[in-house]
């Protein structure tokens, strides 16, 4: 089997990162090795070893580039940002992932880099901090107001300012949009969320647009050691194969949801780009295949909204997301994101929608 070009997404899914050759396993099964005899290129799994081959050629299919899989989101985002010389100026999105944020915020603490927050909406702002940049980065959507950034505007400013812009995937998934295309340097995944989408492990992925760079980010993770598990390399393309259609039904899940959400007496305000009076819907519509099945809705106050949260009897209360189960929290709960006390992010799973919509509306009416 061979990537046939023509391939649409929910093929490259399945059909990539499979093993050939007579007698050989349909997947490529479960890489518990450490080391291996001497005599190929095969050496020690921290170099590199055929699990993950098989992970990063179907994520970085899908994505359109070559990807390196880290044993972490984070351990991804730092490869990329430790990358950077001393003293690098990083300007990144004011809405970013706490992790992230906390990164950049105790690199810069240290002097290891300057950190420089934007609105990256904000153009005439960004046009100036990108002067003297070495990195732009953003995340679309954005957590936990899932605000959208218009990639191809932020891609447009970085390449004229010569800037390498990074996109944090994440929320959207390579299903849904493909950041390279606007000319981003790399794309970095939380596979830990909807690549994986079984709450079962913790894994990150960096797709660049070539082969000479993925090979320098293969160096990186020689020398920080931030190389995946092999449980967990094999959990995560397992978990890819259904993306595609976890996404379908999680997302028509959530737009019901968002709608019903919207027209509830008990919600002041409902942020999903698939609905039509959300500011980032226009530009949603433009850069992706659909709007995703992550939302975020307020109550009137952190009382309500812990309330509501201890009487949903379905939906898990937990952080993290992209799972197939449905998750709900109280943003707020993590100090330094800025969310609305009363905020609730819910990760829409693929269970059916009536049970979801039930277990909100029957803890809604009991707050
Ligand atoms: C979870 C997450 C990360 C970090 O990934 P881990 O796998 O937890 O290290 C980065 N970015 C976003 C948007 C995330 O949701």
């Amino acid at each position: 089997m061979s990537n046939d070009p023509r391939w649409r997404p929910e093929t490259q899914a399945v059909a990539l990162g499979r093993p050939t050759g007579p007698g050989a396993p349909l997947n490529v099964p479960p890489n518990l090795a450490s080391t291996y005899l001497v005599g190929t290129d095969l050496v020690y799994s921290r170099y590199g070893n055929p699990a993950y081959d098989a992970l990063e050629e179907a994520v970085g299919a899908l994505e359109g580039g070559h990807a390196v899989s880290f044993a972490s989101g984070m351990s991804a985002s730092a490869a990329v940002i430790e990358s950077l010389p001393s003293g690098a100026r990083v300007v990144a999105g004011t809405s970013l992932y706490n992790g992230t944020r906390q990164l950049l915020a105790d690199l810069a603490s240290r002097g290891r880099l300057v950190h420089d927050p934007v609105d990256p909406s904000d153009i005439p702002s960004l046009t100036k901090k990108l002067v003297d940049a070495d990195l732009l980065w953003v995340e679309s959507p954005t957590n936990p107001l899932i605000q959208v950034v218009d990639l191809e505007q932020v891609g447009q400013l970085a390449a004229a300012a010569n800037v390498p812009l990074v996109v944090d995937n994440t929320f959207a998934t390579p299903i849904l949009q493909n950041p390279l295309k606007y000319g981003a340097a790399a794309v970095v995944h939380s596979a830990t969320k909807f690549i994986g989408g079984h709450s079962d492990l913790i894994l990150g992925v960096v797709v660049v647009p070539t082969e000479e760079a993925a090979d320098e980010l293969v160096r990186r993770r020689i020398l920080h050691g931030g190389a995946a598990g092999g449980m967990e390399t094999f959990l995560a393309l397992r978990g890819l194969r259904t993306l595609p259609i976890r996404i379908q039904t999680a997302q028509r899940s959530a737009g019901i949801i968002a709608t019903r959400l919207a027209e509830h007496r008990s919600v002041s305000a409902v942020f999903y780009p698939g609905l039509i009076d959300d500011p980032g819907h226009e530009i949603a519509t433009k850069q992706m295949r659909g709007y995703g099945s992550m939302l975020s809705f307020t109550l009137p106050s952190e009382d309500a909204a812990e309330q509501m949260l201890g009487r949903t009897n379905l939906i898990r209360v937990a952080t993290s997301l992209g799972a197939v189960e449905t998750t709900a929290e109280r943003r707020n709960r993590w100090p330094g994101e800025g969310a609305p006390t009363g905020l609730i992010r819910l990760s829409v799973g693929i269970e059916h929608v009536e049970d979801i919509w039930s277990d909100i509306s029957d803890a809604l009416d009991a707050v």
